[in-house]
């Protein structure tokens, strides 16, 4: 059976706990070990598919087609395991589940209450969907002392009984600020957070200390002492240059061995870290730069964008190149006459339209998609991105009425809502104004695609590929014909012919608009061939300019 890591965070949110946690999966996996991590999320949303990725980031989506919390996407980025439906849990599901099942009458005449209830079903998760695997990580959303995530503390303290005693371990993250003033680290916040902790009866084995400065020695003994742990399993966790060196650091610090011992092993395999290594050796020595400009609409928060910002580093991996993000905003183009838009895009090697949702922000980001078309720019639209690519098409073949319907009633319906489609389920069927959780076409989906076409050449001559989803709307078949008369060549379809997934512009040095997002499964190690390519194709650009 496998053995757990349960992953708390203390004093501070946002200390990059998710990023710990796929840190850790990495090097055990380094030694040989299965690993899969799982997300807690104390929210009452059901899962984070409706919430605006101002509140919390980009929207992860798996291949079994679950909108999950952004950190899953580092957990796949680190470990190359592809995570599930399972793997991501919220109160909000956790309650919506025990309240249909009361409702039913399935708990015959029982009170239903959070201990044992709610806590059974967090335990459950937890248990359920456990293949082979060697360790299972578990990182709890939120700080120590939330009151949203006592019922998951709770069912941690009772896991770590019902569990053989070597069978789980406590990871707390801390943090352990510096005070200019003084020129000290203090250590008084992680100690109120252990006591915290222990005070729900979870005792950690192991505290990684987040610092913006060493901990001196003394101060690692210290935190010891006062939070009763050995020495050895205080890991200093400093600032680091590159998310790609966050595992050779904890390494170096003695995080894996750490955790290993606490399990009473001994005798691991040493972590084989060459693909960390290539990775970060890639990262810090590139031989050459492009920019890249991204016309979104949330842009001033990086968050928003998480998996894309990813899939670019990688796509600059793959070609030894450093790829500088300039993220534009596309409502500011709305304002700006056309010398601005030009002045603000010519200095790009590349240009991206990324996914994104209603009508504000779009016509600067159909702006974009001319300049990029009309200037020979390489060119990534994805999902949003590729329908604005098709409703530029559509305006510059003289339909000028040209749009989607996501953004009102229009006569050119270039774009439209998918009103049905084949799932693995079966036909699914939406319609306009229905509920707006968990109905998109989302998850894996495959497409076929055309055996001459830049993109099968791009997918080293792949005729099907299988791409993420998360979208209402698809460009409308009714405008294949007038859009290929335009020169935009229809490159992939879904499999029954129906669904629109790739345009392309063979007339163009690198123009590609996809339905899907590729992003979502790019890794550093296997950087995503669509993201190689266009920043292949950007770096010839630089090269021309
Ligand atoms: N808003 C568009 C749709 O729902 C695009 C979605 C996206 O970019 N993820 O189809």
């Amino acid at each position: 059976m496998a053995r757990y890591i349960f992953i708390t965070g203390g004093v501070v949110s946002s200390l990059g706990k998710g990023l710990m946690a796929a840190s850790l999966a990495a090097l055990l996996q380094a030694r040989g070990y299965k690993v899969r991590i799982r997300k807690f999320d104390p929210y009452l949303n059901v899962d984070p598919g409706t919430m605006s990725p101002y509140q919390h980031g980009e929207v992860y989506v798996t291949d079994d087609g679950a909108e999950t919390d952004l950190d899953l996407g580092h957990y796949e980025r680190f470990t190359g395991v592809s995570a599930r439906q399972s793997d991501n849990i919220t109160s909000g599901r956790v309650y919506r589940d025990i309240i249909t099942k009361e409702r039913r009458g399935d708990y015959l005449g029982a009170t239903v209450q959070v201990i044992p209830h709610v806590t059974d079903a967090i335990k459950q998760f937890a248990l359920d969907d456990q293949d082979d695997l060697d360790f299972i990580l578990c990182e709890i959303g939120g700080t120590v002392g939330d009151i949203e995530s006592l019922p998951f503390m709770e069912a941690i303290r009772q896991l770590r009984n019902d569990l053989d005693p070597l069978q789980t371990l406590s990871v707390h993250v801390t943090l352990v600020p510096y005070i200019a003033a003084a020129g000290e680290l203090k250590t008084k916040p992680t100690q109120h957070s252990v006591r915290e902790l222990a005070s729900l009866g979870i005792k950690p084995d192991v505290l990684l200390c987040r610092a913006e400065h060493p901990i001196p020695d003394s101060e690692r003994q210290k935190i010891a002492n006062f939070c009763n742990v050995r020495k050895q399993a205080v890991i200093p966790a400093l600032d680091a240059p590159s998310i790609y060196s966050v595992p050779l650091q904890y390494h170096r610090e003695g995080l894996d061995e750490e955790v290993l011992r606490g399990f009473g092993i001994t005798d691991a395999p040493a972590p084989d870290l060459t693909s960390w290594n290539d990775v970060t050796d890639r990262y810090f020595n590139p031989e050459g730069e492009v920019t890249i400009g991204v016309v979104g609409k949330y842009v001033g928060l990086p968050d928003a964008y998480k998996s894309l910002n990813e899939a670019l580093v990688h796509g600059g991996l793959a070609n030894r190149v450093k790829v500088n993000i300039k993220w534009i905003d596309a409502e500011i183009f709305e304002e700006k006459d056309e010398s601005e838009i030009v002045a603000a895009l010519e200095p790009m090697h590349g240009i991206l339209v990324p996914g994104g949702f209603g009508e504000r922000g779009s016509e600067g980001k159909i702006a974009s998609v001319r300049f990029a078309r009309e200037r020979g720019v390489p060119f990534f639209g994805i999902c949003l991105g590729m329908q604005m690519a098709c409703v530029e098409g559509a305006r510059s073949a003289g339909i000028s009425a040209a749009s989607s319907t996501e953004f009102g009633d229009t006569a050119e319906p270039v774009v439209g809502i998918i009103s049905e489609w084949m799932s693995e389920e079966g036909l699914e069927q939406r319609e306009e104004g229905g509920d707006l959780g968990g109905t998109m076409r989302l998850g894996a989906y495959e497409a076929k695609l055309g055996s001459n076409s830049h993109t099968s050449r791009i997918y080293d001559g792949a005729t099907t590929i299988s791409e993420r989803h998360r979208h209402r709307y698809e460009v409308n078949s009714a405008y294949i014909e007038p859009l290929e008369a335009q020169g935009l060549v229809f490159a992939g379809m879904s499999p029954d012919g129906l669904l629109p997934e790739i345009v392309e512009r063979p007339d163009h040095p690198w123009f590609v608009g996809v339905q899907f997002h590729p992003e979502l499964k790019s890794r550093p190690f296997d950087p995503h061939p669509l993201f190689a390519g266009f920043i292949e194709a950007a770096l010839a650009q630089s090269r021309l300019v």
